[in-house]
């Protein structure tokens, strides 16, 4: 790398540097890029139809996941000996109690959405954040948006209670606005936790706040897609959330381009007609 940056790449890089330290993330240092390109270009990884090209080039910078380092004088988590996942999760829950760690717990919420499913699936999709259906029912992804997750899911050959579906944040946003970067920073934690009982081998971000959350970087959407992420030694991909391919169900084949990768990555068989 050449001694002096280039203007712009400098002014870039700072920009980025301050981006993570409003997510509280101080700590880097220089490593491989932890991100893997789609394997084998000739895979169809998330191949785009002619028409579509633009909105997703071939050729896209490797981003690399920054390393955090661990604080070393936390205290140990309450799960950190326990071998089994359902305990583990049990204690996660009891530890995030009925939180009010974020001004969420003001705002209207009637209860934590903290996560369902298999706790330990291979897969594990990653929401936004509960809507009012979720925040009556307590569970991630039941009204909507979850019916057409479910679609997916079984789309893929998968049932719902296969998989683990949680939310980067868990409560819900009054009037379902976006999450506030605080309240991603807040929350997000517990979330980890949950992924490191759950180690599945594979995550899917549902949509950029989920995206941008996890992999700490800010892009659109059209770049976040078509490529795997490594997120702590896990497999991530990035697809649509299914709240916008309610509105734009166009999108749904380039949803599917996805979970066929991610079913491939998992040994899962490729049906050979697209879903409906
Ligand atoms: N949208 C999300 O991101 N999560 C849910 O649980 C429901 C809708």
């Amino acid at each position: 790398m050449p001694r002096t940056l280039d203007p712009q790449l400098r002014r870039s890089l700072a920009e980025r540097i301050r981006y993570y330290n409003e997510l509280g993330i101080y700590d880097f240092y220089r490593t491989e890029p932890s991100v893997v390109e789609a394997e084998n270009t000739s895979v169809p990884i998330f191949e785009t139809p002619a028409e579509a090209r633009e909105e997703m080039p071939r050729q896209k910078p490797v981003v690399a996941v920054p390393i955090v380092e661990e604080d070393l004088f936390a205290a140990p988590k309450p799960e950190s000996k326990v071998t089994d996942p359902v305990q583990a999760l049990l204690l996660i829950r009891e530890d995030l109690g009925d939180c009010t760690r974020c001004r969420l717990h003001q705002q209207g919420r009637k209860q934590i959405v903290f996560g369902v499913g298999n706790p330990k699936a291979d897969l594990m999709f990653i929401g936004e954040a509960p809507g009012a259906d979720e925040d009556q029912q307590g569970e991630p992804f039941v009204g909507r948006a979850g019916q057409l997750l479910n679609n997916m899911i079984k789309a893929m050959g998968l049932r719902r209670e296969d998989v683990y579906i949680a939310n980067i944040i868990k409560c819900r946003p009054p009037g379902n606005r976006t999450p506030e970067r605080d309240e991603c920073d807040t929350c997000s934690p517990f979330l980890m936790r949950q992924i490191a009982v759950i180690r599945p081998k594979v995550i899917v971000a549902l949509g950029a706040i989920a995206a941008k959350t996890l992999l700490a970087i800010n892009a659109p959407m059209a770049e976040l897609r078509g490529r795997w992420y490594d997120f702590r030694g896990t497999k991530l991909a990035v697809t649509y959330h299914p709240a916008f391919l309610l509105r734009d169900p166009r999108q749904k084949k380039e949803t599917w381009k996805d979970l066929q990768i991610v079913m491939k990555e998992l040994g899962l068989p490729i049906p050979s007609r697209s879903p409906e």
